[in-house]
């Protein structure tokens, strides 16, 4: 059985001290939380080191929100994933949509294969476009996105990873996906895993929905067949929102 993950992005958001408040208030929370869930928190590069530690007697894990493929060198700006795991980071977001615009499937799969050796857990972002959406190809698009991010992986590897699928015109705006459309991608999704890497790789491969889940979408998200969790931007950047899209885990 695949245990629900829900996890907070907090992008170019928090500092230090605001991230620590957050950290203060949502340990209070944890005592509530299902048992089952796995909880992610994806703050700043700045905050990781604060919050690992803050965290560090808690089941809740601190990833990075991206990592360069080179684990060190003449790469100014950049974070390795060996950073990432000095910094007590378990896992790593790959190839999120506002970094895809400055990457491509290529270079997402060098970073995978670097997370992977590292052993940084990471989490696989793939989605479409709405010119792609409304162009009848979300799935093509993601196939594509799957099969380069992937190519030369092996069952082993793909037994750690995540995917988690963000339609980018859910991203920050408001619209989320309907749950039938999103189980209907994430459906595809877990097929293709199958396909590519056997039974058990995808069915146990747990696929992430983001894009605008909120405590009011998140049961209707949850309680579809092939969503096991979210990856939640805006609403994951005040406790009490977030903690309750995690309690929603109780209603599936
Ligand atoms: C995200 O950044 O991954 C995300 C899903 O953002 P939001 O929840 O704000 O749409």
């Amino acid at each position: 059985m695949r245990n629900p993950v829900i996890a907070g992005n907090w992008k170019m958001n928090m500092t230090v001290s605001e991230a620590s408040e957050f950290v203060c208030e949502f340990l209070k929370c944890l005592k509530d939380f299902p048992d089952r869930v796995e909880v992610m928190l994806f703050p700043p590069f700045t905050a990781l080191s604060v919050l690992s530690t803050a965290l560090r007697s808690s089941s809740v894990k601190v990833g990075g929100q991206n990592m360069h493929w080179a684990s060190d060198g003449a790469y100014t700006g950049e974070i390795s994933g060996k950073m990432l795991k000095d910094s007590g980071c378990e896992c790593v977001i790959i190839g999120h949509s506002e970094r895809r615009e400055q990457e491509d499937n290529l270079t997402i799969n060098k970073k995978l294969g670097t997370a992977f050796s590292e052993n940084l857990r990471p989490m696989l972002c793939v989605g479409e476009t709405l010119e792609e959406r409304e162009s009848g190809s979300t799935l093509t698009v993601i196939q594509t996105q799957l099969s380069e991010c992937l190519q030369g992986f092996d069952r082993q590897q793909i037994a750690k990873l995540l995917i988690a699928y963000e339609p980018v015109w859910a991203i920050g705006t408001g619209k989320t996906a309907l749950p039938d459309s999103a189980q209907e991608v994430h459906k595809q999704i877990r097929n293709w895993v199958q396909s590519k890497f056997g039974i058990e790789a995808g069915q146990n491969i747990s696929i992430l929905y983001g894009g605008s889940v909120k405590p009011e979408n998140a049961s209707d998200l949850l309680s579809q067949e092939d969503i096991d969790g979210a990856l939640v931007g805006g609403a994951s950047l005040k406790v009490h929102p977030f903690c309750d899209i995690i309690n929603a885990v109780k209603n599936i």
